[in-house]
């Protein structure tokens, strides 16, 4: 396991970095910016160290906020939504550490962040700066429907102001990201990626049906 993988501890942050000097993509990955959801964590890791049909270059980050991951809360150790901190200036050492570990291994082609919604038990994805190809995330969306996962319509989150975003049928597009904190708008913004992609899982799945559900977004959306 992990033997394509190069692991590289930074400021308390593991990165696993896998090079294809061939290759035409540099993705990065992440998860973990939230502790209470880190069920997915070991899902994501058994896909990209065991997947073998993998050509592009990977930096993976599958715990973003270690301290919140230990406590198995949503706020970091120093009180903080890690995933409302990027581009604002912050006191935590945490995600001064996340940051410098994403800028060193930058530019990406692509930037995937993996969440889980510990509420909703529909999936749905936040496409941000350039837009995934329309034949994508229908082929997403009929693969989500065969397996009997529900996709979301409507918003995303009515009491967070800073979110509110309407999906249809499982996906939203932000073309032009406001700067609210978050690694997705941040990194498009800042021109470290021209496309970010934000999962969301539902908590509320089955292991079976979390690992299912992580191998068709990589194969209709990621790769
Ligand atoms: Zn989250």
């Amino acid at each position: 396991m992990i033997n394509k993988f190069q692991k590289i501890h930074h400021a308390g942050i593991d990165c696993f970095i896998r090079e294809i000097a061939s290759s035409d993509r540099r993705i990065l990955i992440t998860a973990g910016l939230h502790g209470d959801e880190g069920s997915i964590i070991p899902l994501l890791e058994d896909f990209l160290f065991e997947f073998e049909g993998i050509s592009d270059s990977i930096v993976f980050i599958p715990r973003m906020s270690p301290s919140a991951l230990r406590s198995g809360r949503r706020l970091n150790d120093s009180g903080h939504d890690s995933n409302r901190l990027f581009g604002r200036k912050q006191d935590d050492p945490e995600h001064n550490g996340v940051v410098e570990t994403i800028d060193q291994h930058a530019p990406y082609d692509l930037v995937v962040s993996f969440h889980e919604d510990v509420d909703y038990p529909e999936t749905y994805v936040y496409d941000t700066g350039r837009q995934l190809p329309l034949s994508k995330v229908i082929d997403w969306r009929y693969e989500v429907q065969q397996l009997g996962i529900p996709l979301l319509n409507g918003l995303d989150d009515p009491n967070d102001p800073e979110l509110q975003h309407v999906f249809v049928d499982g996906y939203n597009h932000i073309s032009h990201p406001g700067r609210d904190g978050q690694l997705e708008t941040w990194i498009v913004l800042s021109g470290l990626t021209p496309q970010s992609l934000t999962i969301e899982i539902p908590s509320s799945l089955t292991s079976e049906q979390k690992t299912e559900l992580i191998w068709i977004t990589f194969q209709k959306l990621i790769f």
